[in-house]
């Protein structure tokens, strides 16, 4: 790893902090940087290659360096840079995704999911005429002030100290009142959501939820929990936004609202659309999305829906569509993964804990049999799991720090009885 090394010191001279700390959950003592990924591999600068299950945090669902993905990129930016609108892919692209997501009647194009999910808000604030917003322990909306507040991944190991965690600030220098825009409710508790809401609802522009509490534990909604939220946003009419960021075209073109088949009114997808070029949509029935319409609602953004990110997205909806097995696949290899690691978890001993949906999954060493909320997460043996993650990184297969799995379009059998195999090894060896 010398020339990693060496980067790293120059890296150090001129990137604030360095690099991303991923590394440090490899155990490895400095970070890694690669060069160039293809299909389901990535290359570091020294030449080791690794099976990838990070998918850079989830965006590339076709892969690295899809060809068709490169192809349209390639061609489209030969039409020369057109920005913010008015170009005829935009309309494509929206005219396609129309068609996929249920709850898509308009819809508006932001560079990531971050910008998608406080257009959101804006768009409930405007139409609600009211200013707070419900959202639930352990779900992530990105890293703007508002929703840096409250419980997340980072505050995992402050928690202790602080005497009421819904608050708890997982950055310095936030805008100290952005916290007030939130009540923050454990999740899956529908009774507890319809208590709150009938007390607060005369403040309430929306309800928040990540379909599948996939940032913390990989929770499904239990049975009849979204539907109840819909209920309840009816009742009070308030805005019911699904963050789709990661379950966006991972569970099917249609993302969670398809497969759980309950409609939000706003809804955001990011990630996945574009194999990680910079794209987000913001997407929603007529009578929210029309306070953009109506011009109420600033909705600006000089990069947005540059061609090169249509492109992609155009591209990458194209091949996840080409076969109408694909997300069935992603959720069988999925599930033969979670599988052979239930069970090289019973032939090893140790208590890794293994749930998701398939298509992308957590792994946590517990002793609870399921992770229920995100207050489950803190009972998890964090240093296990980083041996765990470690030892599968040294030998080359990689995973999201904190145990979260994403399979794509692109992987194989062969690749899923690999990483069960190395996983077993691993697993002997972690004490
Ligand atoms: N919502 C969810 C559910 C996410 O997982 C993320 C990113 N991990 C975001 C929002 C923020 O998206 P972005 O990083 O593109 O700003």
């Amino acid at each position: 790893y010398q020339k990693s090394k060496d980067l790293l010191d120059r890296a150090s001279q001129v990137l604030a902090g360095g690099v991303s700390s991923e590394f440090r959950k490899y155990n490895h003592p400095h970070a890694i940087f690669y060069t160039h990924g293809e299909g389901t591999r990535i290359y570091d600068v020294d030449g080791n290659a690794y099976l990838d299950f990070t998918l850079s945090q989830g965006p590339l669902i076709v892969g690295h360096s899809h060809p068709r993905v490169l192809e349209a990129v390639e061609n489209y930016s030969k039409d020369g840079q057109l920005f913010a609108g008015q170009h005829i892919k935009e309309i494509e692209l929206a005219e396609k995704l129309q068609q996929l997501i249920p709850s898509a009647e308009l819809m508006r194009f932001c560079l990531d999911g971050s910008e998608a999910v406080q257009t959101a808000f804006r768009i409930a604030r405007a139409k609600t005429g009211k200013h707070k917003f419900l959202r639930f322990e352990g779900h992530y909306h990105g890293w703007l002030d508002n929703v840096a507040w409250g419980i997340s991944t980072a505050s995992v190991e402050a928690l202790g100290n602080e005497d009421d965690p819904n608050v708890f600030p997982w950055s310095a220098g936030l805008s100290p009142n952005s916290k007030d825009d939130f009540i923050v409710l454990p999740w899956n508790d529908l009774a507890l959501v319809e208590r709150i809401v009938a007390e607060k609802h005369n403040e309430l522009a929306a309800i928040i939820t990540e379909p599948i509490m996939c940032n913390n534990g990989c929770i499904v909604p239990h049975e009849g929990f979204l539907q109840g939220l819909r209920t309840i946003c009816n009742r009070y009419g308030i805005a019911l936004i699904f963050d789709e960021v990661i379950t966006g075209f991972r569970l099917g073109l249609g993302g969670a609202q398809q497969y759980y088949d309950v409609t939000p009114d706003l809804s955001i997808f990011a990630k996945a659309i574009a194999s990680g070029y910079p794209i987000s949509a913001i997407v929603g029935k007529k009578e929210w999305m029309e306070e953009i319409v109506s011009a109420r609602v600033i909705h600006a953004g000089t990069m947005n829906t540059s061609n090169p990110t249509v492109a992609a997205a155009l591209a990458t909806i194209s091949v996840l569509e080409q076969d109408s097995d694909t997300h069935n696949r992603m959720f069988r290899l999925g599930n033969r993964l979670i599988s052979g690691l239930r069970e090289a978890a019973k032939q090893t001993g140790q208590n890794l804990q293994v749930q998701g949906p398939g298509p992308m999954f957590n792994t946590a060493f517990t002793s609870l049999s399921a992770i229920k909320n995100y207050r489950d997460t803190f009972q998890t043996d964090k240093i296990k799991l980083k041996q765990f993650i470690a030892g599968l990184h040294d030998r080359g297969i990689r995973v999201i720090g904190r145990g979260l799995w994403y399979i794509s379009a692109v992987h194989t059998e062969e690749d899923i009885d690999h990483a069960i195999n190395v996983s077993e090894t691993v697993l002997k060896e972690i004490e």
